[in-house]
């Protein structure tokens, strides 16, 4: 994966910053402190909530890894990247319901925190830039989840379908062969969407927008087929435990353009 950096540990698990990730940490928080760059509030307010939102994708892997290991998949580090997160598993779950279970915990995990967050605007007090920065962190959180429960592989999504095909078809293969067709098709999609946004720029979306959709698209496909490969090896040469997996999630780049003041 390239340079990381140790940060903490927690339940046994390790957490890791790719290099990556300082490029997207400080894009968010310039999206988030925009248009007040020259006030030190909005400055701590824009890092906090770029550490808060970073703190709930990290949560979110962490559901994945606690759940894992509790259906028998170790778990050995969870890294923080470009494009979101990842739990590096020491192997593939061994029945689908275990699979399952890893696979939906995520996105539970983001809707949750999504919903903590969107009943903290109730509170009359929580009003002004802190509101708004609390309604994108519930709006990001919900998009976090969604977005990965799409069907397809290796979104959790994917293998939450796989899961569900592994343990109708009684196949391992033709499931994970499934899902990764729905994910490579994905991938295609995105990259069309983003094309299509940098062209005709709907909904009041930037040529960045395009950009970054394209990207993310580019990047699950090639993990689609990156996976699958992995897959496939694996079940030639049956050497599943010196093999590192990852459960990879993708933080879709926010369009935030509301006033902040
Ligand atoms: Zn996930």
């Amino acid at each position: 994966m390239g340079r990381t950096f140790y940060i903490g540990r927690l339940f046994r698990i390790e957490f890791r910053l790719h290099f990556t990730w300082f490029i997207i940490f400080f894009l968010v928080t310039l999206l988030l402190v925009e248009p007040n760059y020259d006030r030190l509030f909005y400055w701590l307010l824009g890092i906090s909530t770029s550490l808060l939102f970073f703190t709930s994708v990290l949560a979110h892997e962490l559901a994945h890894s606690l759940v894992g290991r509790a259906n028998g998949i170790p778990i050995s580090n969870i890294t923080l990247f470009i494009f979101g997160g990842v739990a590096m598993m020491k192997h593939e779950a061994g029945k689908p319901g275990a699979e399952f279970r890893m696979a939906i915990a995520g996105p539970l995990c983001s809707l949750v925190i999504g919903g903590i967050f969107g009943l903290l605007l109730l509170i009359p007090a929580v009003d002004g830039p802190v509101a708004t920065m609390i309604r994108w962190l519930a709006i990001m959180n919900g998009v976090l989840g969604v977005f990965n429960l799409i069907p397809g592989f290796p979104l959790d999504g994917g293998r939450v379908l796989r899961s569900v095909l592994w343990r109708t078809t009684g196949s391992y293969i033709i499931a994970s062969r499934i899902a990764t067709w729905i994910g490579q098709g994905f991938g295609y999609l995105l990259i069309f969407a983003g094309i299509l946004i940098i062209i005709i720029r709907p909904f009041d979306m930037t040529w960045f927008d395009g950009l970054w959709i394209s990207f993310i698209g580019w990047f699950l496909s090639i993990s689609a087929s990156a996976s699958y490969r992995q897959i496939i090896g694996r079940e030639k040469t049956r050497t599943s435990n010196d093999i590192e997996l990852d459960s990879t999630d993708y933080t879709v780049l926010p369009s935030e353009r509301e006033k902040k003041d």
